[in-house]
């Protein structure tokens, strides 16, 4: 029987934190990532705070973000006028203090390569590779892509807020009777 495998549609920062434990952990996964770069220039700045901090250092991946990053050490707040209103001088030093961790701040892509560079098995990764459809099978799963079936026994969807996973989820369920499950608070799907 082939070992129990998780198939993760979208290689960003969930998907890749994911792979991190799932590999720490001796479980075999693929990740499915749609554009072909692993860290491209899309997004934003990101906060990194304390909780997400704690998770990157248990990985190994903390001591690298660190360089990267800058910390937070004091925080201002302004009104409508630009009038000083809140000043918060030793935020960092308290935060540290309390959770272990400053908030800090870097680009999104330099997380997702941190990510990436600390796998040992990068052949897992599949980029320019989009997840298309799901099926379900009698023995797990199958993710249907631009270019090759993936089989596995679960998938994860780390593919964004507008998750086309979570809409396969939809698809399956409303064939199978089950679209309750997926029935907003109007009443709609
Ligand atoms: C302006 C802005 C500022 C933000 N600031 C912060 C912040 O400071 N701190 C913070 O924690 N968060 C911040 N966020 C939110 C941040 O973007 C998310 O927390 C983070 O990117 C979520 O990561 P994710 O891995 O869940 O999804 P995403 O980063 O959205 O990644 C989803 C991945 O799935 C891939 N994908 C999608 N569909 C498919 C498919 N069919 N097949 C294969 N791959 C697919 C995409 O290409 C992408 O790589 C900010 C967001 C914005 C827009």
């Amino acid at each position: 029987m082939p070992p129990f495998r998780v198939i993760i549609v979208g290689g960003s920062v969930a998907g890749l934190t994911l792979s991190n434990m799932l590999e720490a952990y001796g479980i075999d996964f693929a990740v499915l990532e749609k554009h072909e770069d692993i860290a491209p220039r899309l997004g934003a700045g990101y906060a990194m705070m304390p909780y997400g901090a704690r998770i990157l250092d248990q990985l190994g991946c903390y001591h690298a973000l660190e360089k990267l990053s800058s910390p937070v050490n004091s925080v201002s707040g302004f009104d409508e006028r630009g009038k000083r209103c809140l000043h918060l001088s030793q935020l960092g030093a308290w935060m540290e203090s309390s959770f272990g961790y400053k908030m800090r701040f870097l680009e999104r892509r330099q997380i997702t390569q941190v990510l990436y560079d600390n796998l040992r098995d990068k052949s897992k990764i599949h980029t320019s590779c989009e997840a298309l459809e799901i099926c379900s099978t009698d023995t797990g799963v199958e993710v249907e892509t631009n270019g090759q079936v993936f089989r596995g026994d679960v998938v994860v969807g780390a593919d964004g807020v507008h998750s086309p996973v979570r809409q396969e989820m939809e698809r399956l369920a409303l064939a199978d009777g089950n679209g309750e499950l997926f029935r907003n608070e109007d009443g709609g799907y």
